[in-house]
């Protein structure tokens, strides 16, 4: 299995420090939606409505919490009673959820888009109302929810509301898909499903072995439990072609960003093929070093840093790609400043594991080595902290005002802005000129060997 570093999928970013930045002066309101403009935009200002709709909705909700509270129970009876007419997928989706590895009580729900009425003489309906569920898993960390957006749909049967829709809006939750399983090591909990012993006691070996080593690389302490979902198919995840990804969230308030729901998953199917070579390793330790970065840098860090640090630190020097003509040629398609304006290496267009996604985490990795190499990793590790460092008024005129959005290279202002001054700062060199010089080094290694 070629191994793709897709790696790292920042996850969703939150708005919670709507509030709190109103105050701050130096902060432009005018950018953000306000609270009232964000519920109409859902419509979830239904819910204070005194109006029949209203009623409606305020009654499902009273329903979903109490159906949500019965995630995790092991009783699939009792999420079952609150629906009515489900197609046989659909059911097994819920049976699934009740045998999920979340804590019991450990899950909730809101509405996040209010639904459409429909009033009958045999009963009344409510068609596809969003909510999102939040859950927390079993022997995870206590203060981290995951969540879900599910799409539901409501009949009124004798004055009781049943559920008679249940789709995903984002992807499928690992745990609808099957029953899932569970087991502990020190530092994960593996959420696994069709028992392959075998494989599971591979993973659990590996990955504890990576962390440790990964962690006294670095000298970083982690904050286990973290989640390892083991996906039986590559159908059914989201990481593309690669055998293991890391992913987190960012949570953002006013003392600046903050990292949680941090997880590891891997490609089953994908491991299978890696059974008599290292690639499995190496990735689990490039993915594990995202682990230990997450926490302490923020969204806005160079993804060439990022990824140079990961393949830098388990030690997947890919520099051969820019031998021979080929090669030069590769290299002279490189260029730094595009790396620091993106938020992912290769373009959307050649698609993930292309050659083009290839070479740019080659360069990256090149680019650190050669920092460190170069400036020795006393200085290297002090430039990466100065991100960390920024001062919040330095860049909060260029926070975007559409964080929540999803929208891609979003961070592209702040980013350019901070490498230029940090690498002029640290090594006395323009972005070009770091650029040249890596290049240099590359093609002096390459007339070398
Ligand atoms: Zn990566």
């Amino acid at each position: 299995m070629k191994k793709v570093h897709k790696g790292f999928v920042i996850g969703l970013v939150t708005f919670v420090f709507l509030v709190v930045f109103m105050v701050h002066n130096e902060f432009h309101i005018a950018d953000f939606p306000s609270l009232s403009s964000v519920f109409a935009q859902d419509g979830i200002g239904v819910l204070f409505e005194p109006t029949d709709m209203g009623k409606a909705h305020r009654e499902v909700q009273k329903l979903l919490r109490s159906w949500a509270a019965n995630i995790g129970r092991q009783n699939s009876a009792l999420l079952l009673e609150a629906t009515a007419n489900l197609d046989s997928k659909t059911k097994e989706m819920i049976q699934n959820l009740a045998k999920a590895p979340v804590e019991v009580a450990g899950s909730r729900v809101s509405l996040k888009k209010a639904g459409q009425l429909k009033q009958n003489p045999t009963g009344n309906m409510l068609q596809n109302v969003q909510a999102e569920i939040q859950y927390r898993y079993k022997d995870g960390k206590q203060d981290e929810w995951y969540s879900l957006v599910r799409s539901f749909s409501f009949v009124q049967q004798g004055g009781q509301w049943k559920i008679t829709a249940y789709q995903p809006v984002d992807s499928l939750a690992f745990f609808e898909t099957g029953p899932t399983l569970e087991k502990k090591s020190q530092h994960f909990v593996y959420l696994y499903q069709a028992p392959n012993e075998q494989q599971i006691d591979r993973v659990i070996g590996e990955t504890e072995k990576a962390y440790q080593e990964v962690g006294n690389i670095l000298k970083l302490k982690g904050k286990p439990p973290y989640p390892v979902l083991l996906y039986p198919r590559e159908s059914m995840w989201q990481g593309g072609p690669t055998v293991a990804t890391a992913s987190s969230q960012y949570y953002m308030d006013a003392a600046g960003y903050k990292v949680t729901n941090q997880y590891v998953s891997i490609n089953m199917e994908a491991l299978e093929k890696t059974a008599d070579d290292h690639s499995f390793y190496t990735t689990l330790k490039h993915e594990l070093v995202h682990v230990y970065q997450f926490p302490n840098l923020p969204p806005y860090v160079p993804v060439w840093l990022l990824e140079g640090m990961a393949m830098y630190y388990s030690s997947d020097d890919k520099s051969y790609l820019f031998r021979g003509s080929v090669g030069k040629q590769r290299l002279n398609e490189i260029v730094l400043s595009k790396l620091t304006a993106s938020e992912q290496l290769g373009e959307a267009a050649y698609g993930v594991n292309s050659d083009k996604q290839q070479q740019e985490y080659a360069f990256s990795y090149c680019t650190v080595q050669y920092l460190v190499a170069t400036y020795g990793e006393t200085k290297f590790k002090a430039f990466v902290q100065s991100y960390s460092d920024t001062p919040w008024p330095e860049i909060a005129d260029d926070i975007p005002a559409d964080i929540h959005r999803g929208k891609q290279n979003k961070w592209e202002k702040i980013t350019t802005k901070l490498t230029d001054k940090y690498v002029k700062q640290y090594f006395g060199l323009t972005e070009k000129q770091l650029e040249e010089k890596v290049k240099n080094h590359i093609s002096q290694m390459d007339t070398e060997s």
